[in-house]
């Protein structure tokens, strides 16, 4: 399809345009660093260059806190809150981020559908758009380009004068219909690199995790570790949740509520009778770096990962995942030469 132009000067008279009939979830400066998807008001205040958001658009089908069921004792009855479909349109979102919500589908829509991750992921529109590497992403090591526009209904490629606009699916036609846009016929501007990488593909990588489980990289690695769990929590892909039923004081009801859970957290792989089974911090790390790059890889042949950077950018201890892999396949590297010279 015909490649059109967005200039820069027009960016928030096409969010109007999207306004009149959607919902906008579009990334917003907050603070003098952070950027975050929220619902717009003004379109002035949306930012479609930013290296990356604290959070993804994953909070927005999978709430960090959100209540199942409420229970009412004395009338021995329990409701389920209805969940409405997001339908709306998500605007600026970045490759990997899209990537991200193509592994959530995985989880939750395969097997045993989850309803309200369901529900809520209906009516979803993705504007995508390009952005450039910087210090912390690394998606191109798990085969996410910047301008991969897979999984877009729209895509804006960034320009020096504004952005160039593909339209590639039935509702982006939608979308940009009654918004006029001239056509595009010079040649795309040259692509920005990433200057982080994880060394080996996927498949080198799965059995050189298989090997790493007595590597000293994991003590290494958690000795600064705080065990807050941030790298969880903004991590695009994780899923874990837990859920826990509260009664009221009076004791008459009540609600079951679902929270995000991560397992950097002490809590995260507590038992009944109080037992931890992952009390180490090194164990805590090695199961979310192999939940990244092996556990699921194993069973989809895809990396759980999607190179956005969030958890190195988001480490108060300065904890990378791309040194922690490069290292595992430093070390490996190196005993495979010399067991070869042996
Ligand atoms: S964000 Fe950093 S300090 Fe916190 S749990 Fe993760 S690796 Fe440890
Ligand atoms: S593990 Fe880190 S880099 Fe990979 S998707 Fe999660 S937050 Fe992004």
């Amino acid at each position: 399809m015909a490649q059109q132009f967005l200039e820069q000067a027009r960016v928030a008279d096409f969010v109007a345009h999207l306004q009149k009939r959607h919902t906008v979830y579009a990334p917003h400066r907050r603070g003098s660093r952070s950027y975050a998807f929220e619902a717009t008001s003004d379109p002035a205040g949306v930012v479609l260059e930013y290296p990356r958001t604290l959070g993804s658009v994953k909070k927005f089908f999978l709430p960090a806190r959100e209540t199942l069921l409420e229970f009412d004792l004395k009338a021995d009855s329990a409701t389920i809150p209805p969940v409405a479909p997001v339908d709306a349109v998500f605007l600026g979102v970045h490759s990997y981020d899209l990537a991200a919500v193509r592994r959530l589908d995985h989880n939750f829509l395969h097997g045993n559908p989850e309803r309200n991750y369901v529900t809520r992921r209906q009516g979803a529109r993705f504007i995508g758009v390009s952005y450039a590497p910087d210090k912390y992403h690394f998606a191109g090591s798990v085969g996410i380009d910047p301008y991969d526009m897979t999984g877009s209904d729209v895509f804006l490629t960034r320009h020096p004068d504004g952005w160039i606009v593909d339209v590639l699916t039935p509702e982006g036609e939608a979308l940009v219909d009654g918004f006029a846009l001239p056509l595009h016929t010079m040649p795309k501007p040259k692509r920005e690199h990433f200057t982080q990488h994880i060394y080996v593909p996927q498949d080198r990588l799965n059995s050189i995790m298989a090997n790493s489980h007595d590597h000293p990289v994991w003590e290494e690695s958690s000795r600064n570790c705080l065990g807050c769990g941030t790298c969880n929590l903004v991590c695009p892909t994780c899923y874990c949740f837990d859920v826990q039923d509260h009664v009221a004081v009076t004791v008459d009801g009540g609600n079951r509520e679902r929270t995000w859970d991560g397992c950097m957290l002490r809590g995260f792989s507590e038992v009944a009778g109080g037992e931890v089974f992952r009390h180490k911090l090194a164990a805590r790390q090695r199961h979310r770096v192999n939940r990244k790059f092996k556990y699921l890889s194993d069973a989809t042949g895809q990396p759980w990962c999607v190179g956005c950077g969030r958890c190195t950018a988001a480490c108060t201890a300065g904890i990378s995942i791309v040194e922690i892999v490069n290292r595992l396949i430093r070390d490996a590297e190196r005993e495979e030469q010399v067991t070869g010279q042996a």
